[in-house]
């Protein structure tokens, strides 16, 4: 059956069964998306307090055929928050107003925050009682627990804590058919069948909405360190990556990776970030480490630049001295994308290879950019997790718009060339609107056949979040 639009009548029968101000008319910050590709043009808003109203409105969306569109902070980067034009209109259902720690239990390192709850809210909480929860990303000042569940995203530590989906022990959540599913255990181990938990993590707001979850905490390391180092080449940065982990095992929680081109992009547009180095450097990773009481950081760091430098891997590096230090060195990496923005890339492209083929994909991905005209390359990102950002730029003189009509054929082309070398079209931001068509053409036909077949049983109506994920026939 086809979707219905959102109408007068249906607001005012949900009005009458919800309280005061729950449905309302949209703003416009609900309609812009942070790279501003999309625009939606939903005019009405659900801002539920309890799973119950959740539930209520989940219902009546259910009974009329209305989608629904559900809505963390709206920070995500592929559209998945945002119902444009050519959508039937549906429901935004905003979890803002779903923000309370409902516990703190930290003899278990748990919390449960509820969907709306900011994720540095919930970083601020678990500090509180000296526990870390170490998602952290540039957007956690505005994106929300739902939003961070809804898309599995990832960061800057998952190469120590993993990403979202590593972090959950339970969910709940409104189904598409209006039942509150209560799996909000604080269990490490759990095998009781099919894990609901999995399905709705990364789901997108496709297969119902989160309203609470159960969040693996971790204690903070005694000392944290964070230097920066200049590397040859991305290969060179790879092995420092596996030394630096015999030296210090798990404990590096971030490892990344920036290129020339970003910081002669922060000089032009963002020149209030320090350069770190007087001369910009072609390749430079970002260290960060955490070490429990006894150990220290800095030292650990400064073995690790000293076998380096013998072994001819790096050339240059320096080892923040203070916290404040240590931020600025983050500001570096963290504003990369700030300056992107102002340049205005031509396509931008969220990827990750096996770590070994990471070095060839970034050579080769040069070669195949090249070959398609002049650009420039703006390659940075989560080395340790093999997951790149590999953004293509107009040379200066140009803009974004000159190249329109090559935006298709260059995002093709990485895309051939990422999934030819076994990686991923989306290893972080997940598929949204924007990657659909990726998804159907890289995606394994078995892998999407059980994934229309999982929408189909628990969304026969297809009314979550239509048109994110999967085209439904
Ligand atoms: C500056 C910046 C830096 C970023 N850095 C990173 C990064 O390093 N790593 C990374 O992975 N991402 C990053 N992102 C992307 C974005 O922050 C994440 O995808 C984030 O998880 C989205 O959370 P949100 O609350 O803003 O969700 P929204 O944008 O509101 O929604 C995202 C998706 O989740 C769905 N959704 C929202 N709430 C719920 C819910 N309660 N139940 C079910 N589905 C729901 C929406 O329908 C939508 O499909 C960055 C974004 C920005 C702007």
């Amino acid at each position: 059956m086809p979707l219905a639009p959102v109408d007068d009548a249906f607001v005012a029968t949900l009005a009458a069964q919800l309280p005061d101000g729950t449905l309302r008319p949209t703003e416009p910050r609900y309609l812009e998306e942070p790279r501003g590709r999309w625009t939606g043009t939903a005019r009405h808003l659900a801002l539920p307090r309890t799973a119950q109203e959740v539930a209520t409105i989940v219902r009546a969306c259910a009974a009329a055929g209305v989608g629904i569109v559900p809505y963390g902070g709206g920070t995500g980067l592929v559209g998945g928050q945002i119902a444009p034009a050519e959508m039937v209109e549906p429901l935004i259902l905003s979890l803002e107003r779903m923000n309370a720690i409902r516990g703190v239990y930290a003899e278990e390192s748990v919390l449960i925050a509820e969907a709306g709850a900011i994720l540095a809210d919930v970083q601020a909480a678990a500090a509180n009682v000296d526990r870390l929860f170490p998602l952290s990303l540039a957007a956690e000042g505005s994106a929300r627990i739902g939003g961070v569940l809804g898309t599995n995203a990832g960061g800057v530590n998952v190469l120590r804590y993993g990403n979202a989906r590593d972090l959950v022990l339970g969910l709940e959540a409104v189904l598409p058919d209006g039942q509150i599913w209560n799996g909000l255990k604080r269990l490490r181990k759990d095998n009781t069948g099919y894990d609901l938990r999995h399905l709705l993590v990364g789901a997108e707001g496709t297969l119902g909405v989160i309203t609470a979850a159960a969040l693996k905490l971790s204690p903070v390391p005694a000392g944290h360190g964070t230097a920066l180092m200049v590397v040859e080449s991305p290969a060179a940065a790879l092995t420092l990556l596996s030394m630096a982990r015999s030296q210090m095992g798990e404990a590096i929680s971030a490892f990344e990776i920036m290129n020339r081109m970003g910081l002669e992009f922060l000089a032009e547009k963002v020149p209030d970030v320090r350069q770190p180095f007087a001369d910009k450097p072609e390749w430079m990773v970002l260290i960060d480490v955490g070490l429990a009481r006894g150990l220290d950081p800095a030292e650990a760091l400064e073995t690790l630049f000293a076998e380096a430098l013998e072994a001819g891997l790096v050339s240059d590096g320096v080892i923040a001295q203070s916290e404040a230090q240590a931020q600025e060195f983050w500001s570096v990496r963290e504003r990369i994308p700030e300056a992107n923005r102002m340049i205005g890339a031509v396509s931008s492209h969220d990827i990750s290879v096996p770590l070994g083929a990471l070095p060839d994909f970034i050579a080769r991905g040069y070669e195949v950019i090249g070959a398609l005209g002049a650009f420039r390359i703006n390659c940075f990102g989560h080395l340790g997790d093999g997951n790149l950002h590999y953004n293509i730029f107009p040379v200066a003189g140009r803009s974004r718009a000159d190249h329109d009509p090559q935006r298709d054929a260059i995002k093709r082309a990485l895309h051939d060339l990422c999934h030819e070398m076994g990686g991923s079209v989306s290893a972080e931001h997940g598929i949204g609107r924007l990657k659909v068509g990726d998804l159907e053409r890289y995606g394994d036909p078995v892998k999407l056949g059980a994934m229309r077949a999982i929408k189909a049983a628990l969304d026969p109506a297809g009314i979550m979040n239509p048109g994110a994920v999967l085209r439904l026939a």
